[in-house]
């Protein structure tokens, strides 16, 4: 049989990172984890508790709150993969709102926040068998990972595919306001000082702006046999 590897999947906002980490994950039989969901739900817990609005973010007291913060994913059957727990609470619906992505990003941005989703990030992967998709997991969270992914698609693009989720699902939001969104985190999360987003040397890049989820999965999915051939 062959070895399980660790696959790492990064890239900008709404480049079918999950879709992708998904496929993989139920094909090879792989744990997926999705990191975005935890910066999501640690965003909504800070939303929840007043740390964070239109108008301010007391970091101090989203730092001193971060020992009061469970995030677990459970698996669910019926839909296929692990949603998102927030102190016994599924928030999976909840962590995906336009107001969720519209802070979530600054909350990224804070070290403490980081250090500590990534030490849970670490000690779920430490088996290997493995994708995960975020924007630093082939930098920081996974530096040895045996498979890199870093994908890209313009920002147009991305917009139009996350608008259309959201309309899908009954949000009203218009695709300026999402581009603007897309925009803005891909800026913010680019320049924040700790673990901006930068494609690992030994990343693979993938743009599918003009790839459709079968080309995209089938050629990802032949670098991940040639790996573990080679293991
Ligand atoms: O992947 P998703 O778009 O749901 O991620 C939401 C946000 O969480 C990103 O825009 C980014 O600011 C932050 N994030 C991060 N590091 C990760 C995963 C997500 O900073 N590993």
């Amino acid at each position: 049989m062959n070895k399980k590897i660790t696959i790492a999947i990064d890239g900008f906002s709404s480049t079918g990172k999950s879709t992708l980490a998904k496929q993989l994950a139920n094909h090879l039989g792989y744990i997926y984890v999705d990191t975005g969901a935890m910066y999501r739900a640690v965003t909504f817990f800070a939303m929840q508790n007043g740390y964070i609005n239109v108008d301010s973010f007391d970091k101090e007291g989203l730092i001193n709150s971060l020992p009061n913060i469970k995030l677990q994913f459970k698996f669910n059957a019926d839909l296929g993969f692990a949603e998102m727990y927030l102190n016994d609470v599924n928030v999976e619906t909840e962590i995906r709102t336009i107001e969720v992505s519209s802070f979530v990003s600054k909350v990224a941005e804070v070290s403490e926040v980081r250090a500590k989703l990534v030490e849970q990030q670490k000690e779920m992967g430490k088996d290997k068998g493995i994708v995960m998709d975020g924007r630093d997991i082939g930098t920081v969270v996974f530096p040895n990972a045996e498979l890199k992914i870093f994908m890209t698609a313009s920002a147009t693009t991305r917009a139009q595919r996350r608008y259309d989720e959201l309309v899908a699902k009954g949000d009203t939001v218009t695709f300026e306001e999402v581009l603007a969104n897309v925009e803005e985190r891909d800026y913010i999360d680019t320049h924040r000082e700790d673990s901006p987003l930068v494609m690992a040397e030994d990343a693979i890049e993938i743009d599918n702006s003009h790839l459709n989820r079968e080309e995209q999965f089938k050629l990802v999915l032949e670098l991940v046999n040639e790996i573990t051939k080679t293991i």
